[in-house]
């Protein structure tokens, strides 16, 4: 029966892989907490205007991979696709401008309707940050630098590089803009069915197309530095320094554009080798105009999101379940008094495992596969003394215990 599948994209996530995951987010949490930035939530669907509005109809995302639908109450609402969007509504409906700067880490399911492969998900996890009211450089060089650490933090520095880019201001980007297009158009019969209607509308998209033919035409498109203004070029200039200054490695990727209209000066990318086709693990940038063309005041923002599955996948690393200990009931009558002893030891913040079937050997086997830090058997004639067996699992001693001091001799089990 298709219904017992789950849908194309979309995964169940067991014990291991989540615990993977968890790490990432983590990781993430933890470092950005080190940099300011505190965690929030937005909800998991807005109304679809959110994201029709600051994607812009002509981006991917808006024309193909939004999940949307018309709920009972006839409103227009949207999976979220990114966590941006949800983040400057929030911004604007909460009256949150009053208080900038604003330092805000996010994690949580995006949803995109995508081709499934390795790395890319239609229901896939994102974490994110996002830094409002700041409109110095010194915000575009923090949050990469954030970025970095988290890379650090996960073993990944090895395996990623660091590609930048500037948009320039709005001035700069529309000179820029005619330039692409008068060049564009002298190609206009050889670009992709895709770039020919990006052309009219949202013609620095095309600079992203990883269509072939394209990306030989883009080979010759006029470059962005040659159109920025002094100012687009300080701001730059300023980013790059500080980069220097923290000893951040990139390399300039001219190419590189984020193709909404609210983007500028900033683009960045931390992409790999390792994971294909799905090269981006991280990506971000500064979008000055996106709170304005929501409808809010203008605030100036910088930001990032990262893949958690792909960050995941790229560390590859094994993260351990807690290790229990064991409490094992010797014969069925000490099965309440396991029962209570495992619950109190639980209040005192122990992680427990009761072993609920099978002779003594049988429980002792599911303790070992559990990775149990150690065992406490509860049998008929210590239990008459005030007493249990204490076993060390990883170094096979056992040692009679009185149990008014279990508490205290199970504390290095922790
Ligand atoms: P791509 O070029 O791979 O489609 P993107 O430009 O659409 O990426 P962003 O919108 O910048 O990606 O999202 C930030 C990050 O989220 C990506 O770098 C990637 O790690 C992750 N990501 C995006 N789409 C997916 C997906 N469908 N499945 C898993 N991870 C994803
Ligand atoms: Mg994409």
């Amino acid at each position: 029966m298709a219904g017992l599948q789950p849908v194309r994209g979309t995964r169940d996530i067991l014990p291991e892989e989540s615990r993977q995951l968890r790490h990432v987010a983590d990781t993430a949490r933890d470092m950005a907490s080190r940099f300011g930035f505190e965690e929030v939530a937005t909800p998991i669907f807005e109304f679809s205007d959110v994201f029709k509005r600051t994607l812009g109809d002509t981006s991917d995302i808006v024309t193909k991979e939004m999940y949307s639908f018309t709920d009972k109450g006839g409103d227009e609402v949207t999976l979220r696709p990114e966590g941006t969007a949800g983040i400057a509504r929030m911004l604007i409906s909460g009256g949150l401008a009053q208080n900038l700067p604003l330092k805000y880490f996010y994690q949580g399911p995006m949803f995109r309707y995508e081709r499934p492969q390795k790395g890319r998900y239609r229901q896939f996890h994102q974490v994110g940050i996002e830094l409002l009211g700041v409109g110095e450089p010194l915000g575009d060089v923090e949050i990469i630098a954030l970025g970095a650490a988290l890379l650090e933090a996960l073993g990944l520095s090895d395996n990623t590089t660091l590609e930048l880019n500037t948009l320039g201001n709005a001035v700069s980007r529309t000179v820029y803009r005619d330039r692409l297009v008068t060049y564009l158009q002298d190609h206009r019969d050889a670009l992709s069915e895709d770039s020919q209607a990006r052309l009219a509308r949202n013609p620095l998209r095309i600079l992203d197309s990883k269509n072939s033919g394209d990306r030989e035409i883009i080979a010759g498109a006029p470059e962005f530095s040659d159109s920025l203004d002094s100012e687009s070029e300080d701001f730059f200039a300023a980013v790059r320094n500080g980069l220097k200054v923290l000893g951040i490695v990139y390399s300039l990727n001219s190419r590189l554009v984020r193709g909404l209209d609210y983007y500028c000066h900033t683009a960045f990318e931390f992409t790999t080798e390792a994971l294909g086709a799905q090269g981006t693990v991280l990506a971000g940038g500064r979008y000055d105009g996106l709170v304005s063309q929501m409808g809010g005041t203008a605030t100036p923002g910088v930001g990032w999101a990262a893949g958690i599955e792909r960050l995941a996948l790229l560390a590859d690393k094994r993260i351990e379940p807690v290790r229990p200990i064991a409490v094992i009931p010797a014969t069925p009558d000490m099965e309440d008094s396991a029962l209570i002893m495992a619950n109190n030891l639980r209040k005192s913040g122990f992680a427990i495992e009761l072993a609920y079937r099978g002779n003594l050997s049988r429980r002792m086997k599911r303790a070992n596969r559990l990775n149990a830090r150690a065992a406490v058997i509860l049998g008929p004639d210590e239990a008459a003394k005030g007493a249990a067996s204490l076993r060390d699992l990883d170094g096979g001693t056992q040692t009679e215990v009185p149990l008014d001091a279990l508490a205290d001799l199970l504390a290095p089990y922790r």
